[in-house]
């Protein structure tokens, strides 16, 4: 097998096919996989699956995943060259890389020799080739990374996943399984654990891709869930290089847009409220007072980024009073101040509203607005809290 498959390299008998991914909501083409085929003179056709697992086993994979990674640069080159639009490819690289000296270096040398922007380069690795590695792949994955290469992980709940384990890798995309996506996504179990993970890996600001998509119900699903990415049949099947790069070059949708209003879930509402909300409150607190705790939704340009999105109620106040300009610490702590909210709510008040001076990520002071709205939880006694916070504009 494996004298075969070296000389079928040779004779270029191993292509790469390309199968686009696309952007879930826009329908538009954003980056491709590159998936080996083995097309013998006759014209028939091989399927990974028949020869992938004797490499893998063999240990000549690695070869099939540099020839892949060449003829992927050959083609991003050819794009570059006619000046054609470029998307990020995908490859798929073996377990066996995690053990191979420097694979960086040897990545970095190929996109160079190819004047290829590394940024269009994405290393996918199956989650379960990580999780035996422990000692090693932190290290790979980070100087994989720091070279400017994009990391993916594969494959992710095919086998026993932990979101735990994800949470550790320094990787930038989670490809969500096939074997997750039940038929039309009609069993409630299984569509809860997908928007959790969904939920999950958008919370870690890693993209979310799902594959092997093949009915419109799944893709409306799988939007509610905010999944970033589509790549399946319903699409478009991993096809010919020519075929790919005609593609890429009249890249519009591969279906009509849908109307986004259409897709009523809570979720999809909760989405985009948030997104208003956000635009005027970059920071936004859940807290229960009775019980001394806090969740933080924050967002970008405000300064308590540096503070834990969870924790105790009460250390957040201390460490929002010492962000405060220092004539204005004493009030802002007086006035979120546990006890005297809890005192504020039973004497019938339904907002506190209070504007300091607050030191920004600049080194300078710029006056917030903080207002917390009071909540009675409807299935407890305890006492809850939103706080809203904004920019005020500078006088
Ligand atoms: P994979 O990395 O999980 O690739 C996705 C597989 O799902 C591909 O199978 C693709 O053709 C298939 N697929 C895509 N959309 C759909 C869909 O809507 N429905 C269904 N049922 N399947 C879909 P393919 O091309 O046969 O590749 C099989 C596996 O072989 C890949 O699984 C990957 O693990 C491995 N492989 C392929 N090319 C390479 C390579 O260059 N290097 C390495 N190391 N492995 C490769
Ligand atoms: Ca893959
Ligand atoms: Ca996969």
């Amino acid at each position: 097998m494996k004298q075969n498959i070296l000389k079928a390299m040779e004779n270029g008998e191993l292509q790469a096919f390309y199968q686009p991914q696309y952007d879930a909501i826009s329908g538009k083409i954003v980056s491709a996989e590159a998936l080996v085929r083995w097309i013998k003179p006759d014209g028939s056709m091989i399927s990974p699956d028949k020869f992938i697992p004797d490499a893998e086993t063999k240990g000549y994979i690695t070869e099939i995943d540099w020839y892949m990674t060449k003829q992927v640069c050959q083609m991003l080159n050819f794009q570059k060259q006619n000046h054609e639009k470029q998307f990020p490819v995908a490859i798929n690289f073996s377990r066996h890389h995690i053990q191979e000296a420097n694979f960086t270096e040897k990545l970095c040398a190929i996109a160079d020799k190819y004047a290829i922007s590394h940024e269009l380069l994405e290393v996918e690795i199956t989650e379960s080739a990580m999780v035996n590695e422990e000692s090693k792949i932190l290290d790979w994955l980070e100087s994989v990374r720091t070279a400017g290469f994009t990391i993916a992980i594969d494959d992710f709940g095919s086998g026993l996943s932990s979101l735990q384990f994800v949470k550790d890798m320094p990787a930038d995309v989670l490809k969500i399984d096939k074997s997750l996506l039940s038929h039309n996504c009609e069993n409630e179990k299984e569509r809860v654990v997908l928007e959790s993970i969904f939920y999950f890996a958008n919370r870690l600001h890693m993209t979310t891709i799902a594959e092997g998509v093949e009915t419109k119900e799944q893709l409306q699903f799988l939007r509610t869930c905010d999944c970033k990415k589509i790549q399946g049949y319903l699409f478009a099947k991993p096809m010919s290089k020519i075929n790919y790069l005609a593609i890429c070059r009249n890249s519009q949708s591969a279906e009509t847009t849908e109307d986004i209003l259409e897709m009523q879930t809570p979720a999809n509402a909760f989405n985009l409220l948030m997104r208003v909300i956000f635009q005027r409150y970059p920071l936004v607190i859940f807290s229960n007072l009775t019980r001394n705790s806090y969740y933080m939704m924050a967002y970008e340009d405000f300064t308590a980024t540096a503070c834990p999105s969870t924790g105790i109620f009460e250390e957040l106040i201390i460490h929002g009073a010492s962000s405060m300009h220092p004539d204005d610490q004493e009030i802002f702590a007086q006035t979120f101040n546990r006890i005297n909210l809890l005192k504020a709510y039973a004497d019938g008040k339904s907002k506190i509203r209070l504007v300091t001076r607050q030191l920004g990520d600049d080194g300078k002071y710029r006056p917030v607005e903080t207002t917390d709205y009071f909540i009675k939880n409807s299935s407890s006694d305890d006492i809850l809290v939103i706080t809203l916070c904004e920019n005020l504009p500078n006088h």
